[in-house]
């Protein structure tokens, strides 16, 4: 089991969840601390677990976050340093990246030049900085342990497999719950709003992921996420949709015999397991009966309709490009402006399909070349919205 964490985007979804794995198991102490603006949320969290430091990103918060924790001794940051800084504090064994956006990158990166060990939820990390992060990771000797659930479905699966996994493995089958708008037609999705889309089937998370598992934009990052993680082409990937989220993914290996990990859906279990890799502790979550559950379905994913799909598909068939940092950062801006009301739901497909199609690419070995890119998108993606 880790014993201990440096914890950034605590006080989101994944943060507060994995919180509650600490609660459950307090061996796993928490080093460090780390949000974007919610200070308060992050002082008390700091108190509660004894945090050694916490940074908040917007520095307006930062006079606010010290008076909060004045009378402690935690020290407290701010800012993309302070983020940074958390990231790769070697008093923790583990960094877990709960962060949203490719705000997640640098940190990750940190992290891993700090050689701790990343337990990442962070898909942005990957999607826009896959190439190089994954090298880093290698060249560091840091293994990247994932959070999201289909890829620690994969990689529970894979702990079956000993010696060389990309000649036992044929392929992966990462499963997609198909999200709010499942069997819509793109006249359909043209009405939809943010309180409809901010309705998940299955899955309670934040605000940006929801959004992304509405248009399927999510699934595209995992393929993308996938193929990083695992060494796979993206070819070796197939999408299936599995409305009951029951099967979180799995591997077919070389005897065309299927690997599936599942359980109900529960990210405390992907986060849990993340920590304690590689033993298995019980868990808050509840046991799955299958005989309840009854049947499971599986069904063709519509890339023409949730073209997010599509533009993830190209960008993975370019991985050593900026094309993921192209896709990543148009989407998040889009996003915000749907959330915001400026623009519609297909906007965000349309908006992040013109960006991969109009934006020069460039090697995405270099960090730099990666936040050019990242911020290309942004503008091409505000332009195109006619918002400034
Ligand atoms: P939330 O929006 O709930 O939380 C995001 C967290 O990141 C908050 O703590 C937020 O702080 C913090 N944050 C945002 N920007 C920064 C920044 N620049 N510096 C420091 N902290 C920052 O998101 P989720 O927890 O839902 O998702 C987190 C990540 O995990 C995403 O990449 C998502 O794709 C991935 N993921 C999430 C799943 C889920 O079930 N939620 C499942 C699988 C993957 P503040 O609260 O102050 O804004
Ligand atoms: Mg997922």
């Amino acid at each position: 089991m880790t014993g201990s964490i440096n914890l950034l985007g605590a006080t989101g979804s994944i943060g507060k969840q994995t919180m509650d794995v600490c609660r459950k198991y307090p061996q796993i102490r928490i080093n460090t601390l780390a949000a974007k603006s919610d200070y308060i949320g992050l002082a008390s969290a700091a108190k509660e677990f004894s945090a050694k430091k916490v940074s908040i990103y917007d520095k307006d918060r930062y006079i606010a976050l010290k008076e909060a924790l004045s009378g402690t001794d935690i020290k407290v940051l701010c800012g993309e340093e302070g983020l940074c800084e958390c990231a790769a504090d070697e008093d923790a064994e583990c960094t877990v990246n709960a962060v949203v956006g490719a705000s997640g990158l640098t940190p990750t990166i940190a992290a891993i030049r700090a050689h701790r060990r990343i337990a990442l939820a962070n898909k942005e990390t990957l999607v826009a900085g896959g190439s190089l992060v994954m090298t880093l990771a290698r060249d560091n000797g840091v293994d990247i342990i994932p959070i999201d659930s289909e890829h620690s479905a994969v990689f529970q699966c894979l702990q079956g497999i000993s010696g060389d996994v990309r000649s036992q493995v044929k392929s992966l089958i990462l499963t997609a719950s198909g999200g709010p708008f499942f069997g819509k037609t793109l006249a359909e999705l043209k009405d939809v709003t943010p309180a409809d889309a901010l309705r998940h089937p299955n899955w309670t998370m934040g605000s940006k992921i929801t959004i992304d598992s509405a248009t399927m934009m999510t699934k595209g990052f995992e393929l993308i996420e996938a193929c990083h993680l695992f060494d796979m082409t993206p070819d070796k990937v197939d999408i299936t949709v599995h409305r009951q989220s029951i099967i979180h993914s799995a591997i077919v290996t070389a005897d065309n015999a299927v690997i599936a990990q599942m359980g109900v859906p529960d990210m405390t279990v992907p986060i849990q397991y993340a920590l304690t890799f590689p033993e298995r502790y019980p868990s808050s979550a509840a046991p799955l009966s299958l005989r309840q559950i009854g049947s499971l379905t599986f069904e063709q994913a519509d890339e023409s309709t949730f073209s997010c799909l599509k533009a993830a598909r190209r960008a993975a068939d370019i991985p050593q490009t900026t094309a993921g940092a192209v896709i990543n950062g148009a989407n998040e801006v889009l996003v915000h402006l749907f959330l915001e009301g400026k623009i519609g739901f297909t906007d965000i497909q349309d908006g992040v399909n013109e960006a991969l199609n109009n934006i020069s690419l460039m090697h995405s070995f270099s960090l730099e070349n990666i936040l050019k890119a990242d911020k290309a998108a942004r503008e091409f993606a505000y332009e195109r919205s006619g918002v400034r």
